[in-house]
């Protein structure tokens, strides 16, 4: 693609993710027109915008389940999805090669890709097992230690039909645990729950927030980012907006698209509670 930036810049040396004037275009319609933040370890970003302003392809930018269009992705100064070939030009990765990212970054989507035939432990092991190399007693260990996580460790024998949509998604937040992720991304987790099962989702997202986990968080639930979030940004159009703290952002948005936008989300998660 393009010369080999610096691995370092000295402003934002301490980021765990850094990310770097993202561009994505499908055909000529631009998705991300040079989306550039950091998130620190330990810290939780809730990235809100309306529907279709890129924020999905953001995070599918961000481990290479969509290949950027330009810009760079480091996490811990280590670049993502593209490695310097022999003549020093930078080459995308191969999925062999990217695998191991990816794992780094585990993604928490709004349905939950449960496999129907496992058990939920299984489910939660199976990554362990075929990526990680871990034993079946390992594996098991672990699937376990991370349904405790999610308070279903005692739905482990349990088949995913068996059990609730907000349960479902605890055991996929369960199993991307497992990968035992550096960055945890998470895309609307809660936008296909029926309302009432939607607190359990977010109790164990705040939990996990609480733990200094480093997170990317795409909602809709307004209210809930301002209280779990250390930062946000908002998009929009394939832009961002405002980022600041998420406090600044939600209580004092200084963009009129920012304002509008949370007025009509705000209006929006009241009338659903
Ligand atoms: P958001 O998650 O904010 O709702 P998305 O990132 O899903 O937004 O989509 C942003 C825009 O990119 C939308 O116009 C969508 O139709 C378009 N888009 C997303 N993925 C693809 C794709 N694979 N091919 C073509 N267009 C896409
Ligand atoms: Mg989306």
């Amino acid at each position: 693609m393009n010369a080999i930036a610096p691995a370092i810049t000295p402003a934002s040396a301490q980021a765990l993710l850094r990310v770097q004037s993202l561009r994505k275009s499908f055909g000529s319609l631009d998705v991300l027109k040079g989306i550039s933040f950091d998130l620190q370890r330990g810290e939780t970003l809730a990235l809100l915008g309306p529907s279709g302003s890129g924020k999905s392809t953001c995070l599918r930018c961000l481990n290479y389940l969509e290949k950027p269009t330009e810009g760079s992705v480091f996490l811990e100064d280590e670049r993502i999805g593209q490695v310097p070939d022999r003549r020093g030009e930078l080459r995308l990765m191969t999925d062999t090669e990217l695998a191991p990212q990816r794992a780094e970054m585990a993604m928490v989507f709004q349905l939950f890709y449960l496999w129907p035939h496992l058990s939920v432990r299984d489910n939660v092991a199976l990554g362990p097992i075929e990526c990680a190399g871990l034993s079946r007693a390992e594996a098991y260990n672990l699937a376990d230690e991370m349904l405790e996580k999610v308070h279903l460790r005692h739905k482990a024998e349990e088949y995913p039909e068996r059990l609730s949509g907000g349960q479902q998604q605890r055991v996929a937040i369960a199993r991307a645990l497992a990968q035992r992720p550096k960055v945890m991304l998470f895309d609307e987790p809660t936008s296909a729950l029926d309302p009432e099962l939607v607190g359990e989702v977010l109790g164990v997202i705040k939990e996990l927030a609480e733990e200094g986990r480093s997170m990317i968080l795409v909602t809709h639930e307004i209210s809930f980012a301002r209280e779990v979030a250390d930062r946000a940004i908002f998009m929009d159009g394939g832009h961002i907006v405002e980022q600041g703290t998420a406090i600044e952002v939600i209580d004092r948005p200084q963009a009129a698209r920012t304002k509008a936008f949370l007025c009509q989300a705000g209006g929006r998660v009241s009338s659903q509670r």
